[in-house]
């Protein structure tokens, strides 16, 4: 499935498959997820992709040939190739262990070509090994897993932390952190019962509305939902010192607020991308937890619909593309 002009429907197209030149594999897909970005890559909202671009970053497959420099794969194994897709290696963020950073990242989907196809190649340096079986419905750990993961890095060592926001990447984390022994406090829209009443059944100690704040003060907050006016909600929920990071990509104007919420070491921050460290110790931890995704399949050449719903919220599983 093709893009070849932003703001335009996908086309289905038979391409070549591409060759895996020296340090890469390729790869025979079987699924890839749908991720908001590639909405927005196809709405034109992200600048310069490479055209005709086959989108998609989350993406599960076997590895079918392996290029000449290849080491680290061999022919069948199980791989996921995520957003990060290279980096430079010698920027001022890729020798300081901040590859996510890096000023000349290429990006699956986006800078070279993704998922939404039978086949496709990535650098072995970039490309995961995958717990097998990794069944298809849990493409979305690929991507909204990952940002999941990096925020909960980020927060360090918390004991309670609060989730602003219950989608598909705080579906997956609550039942991480919940194994890894922490204690996760679930906001959502005001009112919304049944996503707090399906965010206790996942293991949330505590849910309730954005403009409600629990009993205790909490160690850290994580938004997942782009909206600004959520900052001064969390650092209100947060203790001295704690962290409030945001794993969206796009928020909302962030209102002003009083001094005091920030007072006292409390921090604001946001997370990036990711790095293949991240990568591999996200699948070696989700190896030994049974996680349970919510997800809605759809044949590769229906991507299109896929994203409709995205676009037009009806979809509130994680959507994946099904392809061979
Ligand atoms: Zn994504
Ligand atoms: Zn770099």
């Amino acid at each position: 499935m093709v893009l070849e002009k932003p703001q335009n429907p996908l086309v289905l197209k038979e391409v070549e498959i591409p060759e895996a030149k020296d340090f890469e594999v390729l790869i025979k897909i079987s699924a890839c997820g749908v991720c908001r970005t590639d909405l927005h890559i196809v709405d034109g909202e992200l600048p310069n992709p490479c055209l005709p671009l086959i989108p998609g970053h989350q993406i599960i497959g076997k590895v079918e040939k392996i290029g000449p420099k290849v080491t680290k794969f061999k022919m069948g194994d199980l791989v996921g190739v995520p957003w990060l897709a290279e980096t430079c290696h010698e920027c001022e963020f890729c020798v300081t262990d901040r590859e996510n950073l890096c000023d000349k990242a290429v990006f699956t989907g986006y800078l070279r070509p993704g998922g939404y196809a039978e086949y496709c190649t990535a650098h072995e340096d970039y490309t995961l090994k995958l717990p097998d079986p990794f069944p298809n419905e849990l493409a979305p750990l690929l991507c909204a897993g990952l940002i999941g993961y990096r925020a909960f890095r980020l927060i360090g060592p918390a004991k309670t932390i609060g989730f602003y926001g219950f989608g598909s990447s705080a579906h997956i984390l609550i039942q991480i952190a919940k194994e890894l022994g922490r204690e996760i406090y679930v906001f959502t829209r005001p009112g919304d019962t049944k996503t707090q009443e399906f965010a206790k059944s996942l293991g949330a100690v505590w849910a309730g509305g954005s403009n409600e704040l629990p009993d205790v003060k909490l160690d850290a907050a994580i938004l997942f939902a782009p909206l600004g006016e959520l900052y001064p909600q969390a650092l209100k929920a947060i203790k001295k010192g704690g962290k409030v990071i945001s794993a969206g990509i796009h928020m909302s104007d962030i209102p002003s607020f009083p001094y005091s919420l920030l007072w006292e070491e409390r921090t604001m921050s946001s997370v990036a991308n990711l790095t293949r460290q991240d990568g591999k110790d996200f699948m070696e931890l989700v190896k030994n937890i049974p996680i349970k995704t919510t997800v809605t399949f759809y044949p590769l050449e229906k991507a299109n619909d896929a994203l409709q719903s995205i676009r037009d919220g009806s979809l509130t599983a994680s959507a994946v593309l099904i392809i061979s």
